[in-house]
């Protein structure tokens, strides 16, 4: 199998600049990505052709060393084969995820590796919620080791370069096919990609350069958080892998319930009971609040199930900007036991009003229908 001149693949001149190279690649790995082109052997082919060509290409000491010797000068830095596996230990490439997974989706093995995200649940009471708080929270997590500032090595001794792969973290394995000779490019095995072997293990950590801790955050909780709420705290996630950045700490809300207030949104809902002279005639009531009481006004009439809005006495809005109403729906409450006294003024009220008297008014209702039957 003859290979084709790497810039024949990419089609650009043997004078092309860097970003000629890039442009070209760019285009052709969109027109040739076995996404576009499910199933097509021919398109994997040609990506691949592109993927290699472009490895060299981009690479000044590679390209320089293609240019002066061809192929031969290009398989002497191990890029004879390629295949999706080893995909990711060739530099150039890198590109080919921008284009086409928006990045961050892909490690470079034995490189650098960003901590995880942790996501962690906080319960808070409905004032904190409504109010914000400061707490500070457990986090366990996995953290670089300070024995050995994460190199894994024992104090006073470091890692050293691996002897297989001479620090490269990569072995090159070839293959006999049917199309020919296929080398690939593997992981090394004795240093699992880092390039570097520990001989001396660092004893709080056993060599892995990490340790799990629980370590104390102080969170502050913004005003206004609801049911669901996240908060994000940058950079406390879990730290990275050989001096790869830390990943995020996700805060996840979850708000226990109030005794006496129901929210809505920003909105604050309670009920309050007041009796059948005070929704008759009107009077003025004292309500609870988030925060102590107010005055609410009942205008002479009210009916029960009439929901009355104080402005300004709900949850604030989370980026500020004032807060939300307090909905009070009030209960008319019907007395259960009443003297003969009130009893009287009730016929006599309902008289008044030119309305009948109840049957229930004459002696206990359910009495008459038993004295109806007992005959
Ligand atoms: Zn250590
Ligand atoms: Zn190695």
């Amino acid at each position: 199998m003859s290979k084709r001149d790497y810039y024949e693949v990419l089609g650009v001149s043997k004078d092309a600049s860097q970003e000629e190279i890039k442009k070209a690649y760019r285009k052709l790995a969109r027109k040739y990505h076995p996404d576009a082109n499910p199933g097509d052997k021919e398109a994997e082919a040609k990506f691949k052709e592109i993927a290699e060509a472009y490895a060299v290409l981009s690479d000044p000491d590679k390209r320089a060393k293609y240019d002066q010797f061809g192929h031969a000068g290009a398989d002497g830095q191990g890029f004879e084969g390629f295949d999706f596996g080893g995909f990711e230990d060739f530099g150039g490439l890198n590109d080919i995820f921008d284009i086409f997974f928006g990045g961050g989706g892909h490690r470079r093995r034995g490189g650098p590796q960003r901590g995880a995200d942790l996501k962690l649940n906080l319960e808070l009471s409905f004032k904190e919620a409504a109010f914000g708080v400061e707490k500070d929270i457990q986090v366990p997590r996995t953290e670089n080791c300070e024995t050995c500032n994460g190199t894994g090595a024992a104090p006073g001794s470091s890692p050293k370069t691996c002897g297989v792969c001479h620090g490269t973290g990569q072995v090159k394995q070839a293959a006999e096919t049917p199309f020919g000779r296929i080398v690939q490019t593997r992981t090394c095995a004795n240093c699992r990609g880092t390039g570097k072997v520990i001989e001396k293990l660092c004893p709080t950590c056993g060599g892995s350069g990490q340790v799990r801790r629980t370590r104390s955050i102080h969170v502050k909780i913004p005003a206004g958080v609801d049911n669901g709420s996240r908060i994000r705290l940058s950079g406390e996630g879990e730290h990275g892998l050989r001096g790869g950045p830390p990943g995020d700490l996700y805060i996840f809300i979850s708000v226990r319930p109030h005794k006496i207030f129901k929210r809505e949104g920003n909105d604050v809902y309670c009920e309050v009971s007041i009796n059948f002279a005070q929704a008759a005639l009107g009077d003025e009531i004292t309500v609870p609040t988030l925060e102590g009481e107010a005055e609410l006004k009942i205008p002479a009439g009210t009916q029960s199930g009439t929901i009355f809005r104080i402005r300004g006495k709900g949850v604030p809005y989370v980026n500020g900007g004032g807060r939300g109403d307090q909905h009070v729906r009030v209960k008319v409450v019907t007395p259960t036991k009443l003297t003969e006294k009130q009893k009287e003024l009730l016929k006599e009220f309902i008289k008044l009003s030119g309305e009948k008297v109840p049957k229930g008014a004459e002696k206990g209702f359910f009495e008459k229908v038993k004295d109806a039957f007992m005959g």
